[in-house]
């Protein structure tokens, strides 16, 4: 039995797909929508898993890092990794379980929308 919390978030970011044969081989843009998930099975005094506001913060400071920027120019997808919905996904999973993690809590899964149709999820196993 678990409790689980999505926060969506928004930013703009260009990329273009390294090794790619297709459209998105060449620079374009998305207004990316994050969802970010976290879980746990115990409330606080309040009743409350985490303050949706606490998520929201926490994940804004690290999409603030990609926002308004050329993803391939910014690490990790400077180099090797490509700047993919999966990449981004598992980059702000990354980021975010360092961040929120505790005994009590834990990122479930990030789900990044390049579009209304698309999105990516990466969820730990
Ligand atoms: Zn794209």
């Amino acid at each position: 039995m678990a409790f689980t919390l999505t926060s969506q978030l928004e930013f703009a970011a260009a990329h273009r797909l390294r090794g790619y044969d297709g459209n998105c081989a060449r620079l374009h843009g998305h207004n990316w929508k994050v969802e970010v998930s976290v879980s746990g099975s115990e409330l606080n005094d309040v009743g409350m898993l985490m303050d949706f506001k606490e998520i929201k913060r926490r994940s804004k400071a690290v999409i603030d890092e990609l926002d308004h920027f050329y993803l391939n120019d910014i690490p990790p997808f400077n180099e090797a990794l490509n700047p993919t919905a999966e990449n981004i996904a598992w980059f702000l999973f990354d980021r975010l379980s360092k961040d929120i993690n505790n005994e009590r809590i834990s990122v479930a899964s990030v789900k990044v929308w390049e579009n209304d149709r698309n999105c990516a999820t990466f969820t730990r196993d």
